[in-house]
């Protein structure tokens, strides 16, 4: 522990953000980094707690050993504390930008409401390593002479082939996109996270040995059966993409999408790529976002980038407490009133309202037809509103991974949810050396624990071609 009355001494302290009307105006990064002697000092109210609850089983689900770098980072050992961070998560930079921070829930001072600011320090830590130049490739010593394939490369499939092929092992990854990333380049904006993060991370794949393959989608323009017969065990990492239908009455009019075309359009734009399909635009509109998740807070940032002239974002459950009651629900995730940046950006949010059916004229939408419910989600008799709407966009999650192509040709066991079946210790589906991993065997969660996943599954890998393995678990 670097400095015993460090949480006594200093007060939390969170990087601020360019103001809303600033950064509205471009689709970048917009948080203003502390600086090295302020994240010391964040460093330094860790107070190495007997039991890390920040890092066990309610914290991080990486299990980065976080009092250990923020001790590091207080002794200004940034280099070491680099190295520690990178023994359990293979792209901090990446989750100290997106990653909702469960750490920081379990964190013991935030009994007081005031945790350490674990993810600031993370992304200080990864940034400075790639600054300083002291992330390089780990080549493997030896190679074993065993082919790998991984579907998707997505963040689950990137850890995965990372951790494979710094064994050794010949990985090859399939990727339906033009690019690698999966959701963390097209579905996550630009503005939470840039494309360069991850671009540099495939370089230094690439000079580990992993061998990328560009629009090959496994199932539909590459048969399953020849990833089988090349090689000698495969990786499902294809996410879960399959949208939740709401079937809601006037749901083909015109200005009604779901909410992954519209970000996936947008972020092939920042990314200089083609978009095919027809433009979703909402500059000049009202937009109406139904759903209360981390998509629907994307579309939300996205439609004010592109000038609409107003966003509202529907969420059918109560309006959650400001200030959980901490005794009853700390370590653990609680519900609580969070704001994400988008939404300070000038959301108006409706709470307890339920969508009834979209209003048209012509073929278009012209609005939103809405009514209160109550605690149970019943209808509240009489209280029904109309909300003017141009654009509206379904973002009420994810029912489980598409199914036609990969899923169905491939013929492994699917579970209720409709997700691919395997467990959380061998990472086997039910056909012989095929593996699952990451949201295609989860449903739709986290970039961190599909890197989790991802880590662990490439170690049940090594495991069934090797006999035994010396990647961790
Ligand atoms: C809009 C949005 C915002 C989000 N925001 C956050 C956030 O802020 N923080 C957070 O932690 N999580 C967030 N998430 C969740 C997070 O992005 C996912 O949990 C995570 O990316 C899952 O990783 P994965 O590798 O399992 O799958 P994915 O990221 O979905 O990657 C799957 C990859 O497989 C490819 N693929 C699929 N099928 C095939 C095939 N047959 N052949 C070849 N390739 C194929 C896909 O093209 C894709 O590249 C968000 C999700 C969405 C949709
Ligand atoms: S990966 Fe997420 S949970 Fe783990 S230390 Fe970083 S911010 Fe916390």
């Amino acid at each position: 522990m670097g400095k015993v009355t460090g949480f006594l001494e200093y007060d939390r302290q969170e990087p601020k953000y360019q103001l809303a009307g600033d950064r509205i105006r471009h689709f970048r990064e917009f948080t203003l980094p502390l600086d090295d002697k302020d994240v010391t000092r964040q460093a330094a109210r860790c107070m190495d707690c007997g039991i890390p609850f920040c890092h066990g089983p309610t914290g991080c689900p990486v299990h980065n050993q976080i009092p250990d770098w923020n001790d590091l980072v207080f002794a200004g050992d940034w280099e070491e504390a680099a190295r520690n961070l990178h023994s359990t998560n293979n792209f901090p930079e990446f989750t100290g930008r997106i990653c909702p921070a469960p750490c920081e829930e379990a964190c013991t001072l935030n009994l007081e409401n005031v945790p350490v600011t674990i993810k600031t320090i993370e992304q200080t830590i990864a940034d400075k390593a790639w600054d300083n130049g002291w992330i390089k490739p780990e080549v493997a010593g030896t190679v074993t002479g065993r082919r790998v394939a991984i579907i998707g490369s997505g963040p689950a499939g990137l850890a995965a082939a990372q951790q494979l092929a710094r064994v050794g092992h010949a990985v090859h990854v399939f990727e339906r996109e033009p690019k690698a990333g999966g959701l963390l380049r097209y579905g996550i904006p630009d503005f939470k996270m840039e494309k360069h993060h991850i671009d540099r991370r495939v370089v230094q794949m690439e000079a580990e040995g992993v061998v990328f393959h560009y629009g090959v989608n496994i199932g539909v323009n590459k048969d399953f059966a020849e990833l089988e017969q090349e090689f000698d065990a495969v990786l499902m990492s294809g996410g879960a993409e399959a949208p939740r239908d709401p079937k809601l009455p006037g749901q083909e009019l015109e200005g009604v999408h779901y909410a992954m075309p519209y970000l996936v359009q947008q972020n092939r734009r920042n990314g200089q790529e083609v978009v095919h399909d027809e433009p979703i635009l909402a500059a000049g509109k009202h937009v109406v976002v139904i759903g209360g998740g981390d998509t629907a807070s994307d579309c939300v940032g996205t439609a004010f980038r592109q000038g609409a002239l107003s966003v509202t974002q529907l969420d059918i459950r109560p309006k959650p407490p400001m200030i959980e009651d901490k005794l009853a629900i700390w370590p653990y995730w609680p519900t609580k009133l969070r704001t994400s940046s988008s939404q300070a950006e000038g959301a108006e949010r409706e709470f307890q309202a339920a969508t009834l059916g979209l209003a048209g004229k012509k073929g278009r939408l012209t609005g939103v037809n809405c009514v209160r419910v109550d605690e149970r989600r019943q209808p509240i008799a009489g209280a029904e509103f109309v909300l003017k709407a141009d654009l509206v966009f379904l973002a009420i999650g994810f029912a489980g991974p598409v199914t036609a192509g990969l899923v169905d040709q491939s013929g492994v066991s699917v579970d209720k949810r409709g997700n691919v079946q395997a467990d959380t210790e061998a990472y086997r589906t039910s056909r012989d050396k095929v593996f699952a991993a990451g949201d295609m065997r989860r449903g739709q969660s986290l970039v961190v624990w599909a890197i989790r996943e991802g880590r662990q599954a490439a170690r049940a890998i090594d495991e069934f071609l090797m006999g035994t393995s010396i990647l961790p678990r």
